[in-house]
Order: structure tokens, then sequence, then C-alpha cells
């Protein structure tokens, strides 16, 4: 076989009762992300605490055939509050994976020690000193969003209205 697989990448999650659930193993890094980052947009049906993406390398034995490529842990979002806001705690980024939502926070590329947030629905984009005031925007947001539906959750079909009923009550946003 010319083309026999060297490493392979796995996706995996692990429920809050320690029990790991996998995901598969992937030949390419960019199919494990993809497999990992569709079951996530799910995670606030499951009771998830975190998940990773690990690289095995075939044929070593022990821990030096493993790499971790990436740990995240899940939180409740501070816009949606659905528990589907993953964040990676070694280089620092959150994102929530729910539909319709995708908050974020991350350290800026241009500017290190600089924390951006977003919410794409508004195209809200904020820069901050520190890691909470990042959240503290977000949860803003949120209560915000939380007051026009004035329920917990935003049933999909009212979204749209919501968002514009938003932009209404906030212009500077844009
Ligand atoms: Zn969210």
């Amino acid at each position: 076989m010319a083309d026999e697989v060297q490493r392979v990448f796995v996706p995996s999650a692990v429920e809050e009762d320690g029990n790991s659930l996998a995901l598969g193993c992937f030949s390419t890094e960019e199919t494990a992300w993809q497999v990992l980052r569709t079951f996530l947009k799910k995670s606030d049906q499951m009771l998830l605490t975190s998940a990773s993406v690990v690289v095995w390398d075939i044929d070593v034995v022990g821990e030096g055939g493993i790499t971790v490529l990436s740990t995240m842990e899940c939180k409740d979002c501070p816009v949606c509050g659905r528990r589907t806001f993953w964040m990676d705690l070694e280089n620092f980024s959150a994102l929530c994976h729910g539909d319709a939502c995708a908050a974020w926070v991350e350290e800026s590329t241009v500017e290190p020690g600089i924390i951006d947030c977003g919410w794409p629905p508004v195209r809200f984009l904020k820069q901050t000193q520190n890691i909470e005031e990042a959240f503290k925007e977000l949860f803003k947001i949120g209560d915000q969003m939380k007051a026009i539906s004035r329920v917990e959750s935003i049933p999909q079909n009212q979204t749209q209205a919501m968002l514009d009923e938003f932009k209404a009550q906030n212009p500077d946003l844009e």
C-alpha cells in the first residue's frame, strides 16, 4: 500500500459522568474538526463537560504516539444561554456552536493582550482589555436579548424579529 495511513485524528467528547464519546478517527485534521463542530452544535441536548481532538501516530507504543491538538471546555453561552459555548483554554478562544448564535471571544491576532469579542447576528464586535470585560459585554447582549424575548430560550422563528428589534434599540452597534 503506497498510501498507508501514518497518523489518525480523533475527536471525542466527555459527558458529565465522565463517559467518553468516540466520534470516529479520521485521516485529516480538517475532517476531525468538521465532525466535532457538527456534534457540538447539539451539545445543549447533552451533558458534556469537555471535548478534544487528539492525533494518534500509528505503530507507536505508549504515550509518545499521542498529541493533543486542542482541549475545550463547555460553558453556558453568555448570549443565548444554551450550553453550546466551547472554550479552548490553551490558545484562548471561545465560540458558541448553537444555531443562530456564534458568540465568540478571542485574543486579538494584531494586538496581543487585547481580547476581542463579538456576536455575528447583529455584527457586534468589541475590543476589551481582558477576558472578564469581554464576557461582560456578551452578557450585556444576552440580557438585552432576554429582555426582548422575556423567555429563557429563543424559538427559531422569532429570532429574526428579535434581532430587528434589538438592532432598532441599539443603533450604535452597527
Ligand atoms: Zn450562544
